[in-house]
């Protein structure tokens, strides 16, 4: 019997070839079936090759076009739709820890694919670890991948990124910093893990931050776009 982590309802899992193929993993499922169709994959094939959203065809997005060139691009998992918005609003803005379970199958599987030499999750500000009391990234990914040596740098209160103007957001300085207590990386691919892909301002910074410390290239993967 599956008690869904969402709608809390009952429900005897079939395994019917449309829910084979619906990424849900296949073992121990933990939300119903009604509920997982209400997220939207992003088809790889389709996406935009550099933040990977969505698209009716593999090319650079309209957005992408104005980055300069990285040794970077991003792969997200979901488009971030209301079923979305309202899982982050349960999962981080309410604290329900358990919430990481959902997703935590789907995000290990392509972290696994992308086949990464380092595992790096972005970190929370020093703030919202002591109001939220956990990192929601850390939370999807298994034992082991909380580097801590990529900080946030103390800031004066930070206006958050989805209250900022999209030109204000672009601007905004380096975030990150490292500690000096991580690994070599020179010549590695790292993967990047973050919750969602909005501007890619943070991600990008992160990313640029790794490369300067001599990684060959980094991989972000987020779980919306
Ligand atoms: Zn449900
Ligand atoms: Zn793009």
């Amino acid at each position: 019997m599956l008690k869904c982590l969402l709608c809390h309802r009952s429900s005897e899992p079939k395994l019917r070839l449309p829910w084979v193929l619906s990424w849900q993993p296949l073992e121990r499922p933990v939300v119903c079936q009604a509920c997982w169709q209400t997220f939207t994959p992003i088809m790889t094939s389709q996406a935009c090759p550099s933040c990977g959203r969505a698209q009716t065809q593999r090319s650079l997005c309209h957005d992408c076009q104005r980055w300069p060139q990285q040794a970077f691009y991003n792969q997200a998992l979901f488009t971030y739709n209301e079923a979305m918005q309202a899982y982050f609003e349960q999962y981080k803005f309410k604290g329900d820890y358990r919430l990481r379970a959902v997703f935590r199958a789907v995000l290990m599987a392509r972290l696994a694919s992308l086949q990464p030499a380092i595992v790096v999750p972005i970190p929370v500000t020093a703030n919202t670890m002591v109001t939220r009391g956990f990192n929601q990234v850390t939370g999807w990914l298994s034992d082991g991948e909380n580097s801590g040596w990529l900080k946030t740098k103390h800031q004066t209160k930070a206006v958050p990124q989805s209250q900022k103007k999209r030109q204000a957001r672009l601007l905004t300085p380096q975030p990150f910093e490292l500690t000096g207590a991580g690994p070599d990386l020179t010549a590695k691919t790292v993967v990047l893990v973050d919750d969602v892909y909005t501007t890619g301002r943070t991600i990008r910074h992160a990313a640029d931050l790794i490369l300067e410390n001599g990684a060959k290239s980094v991989i972000g993967l987020t779980l919306a776009r």
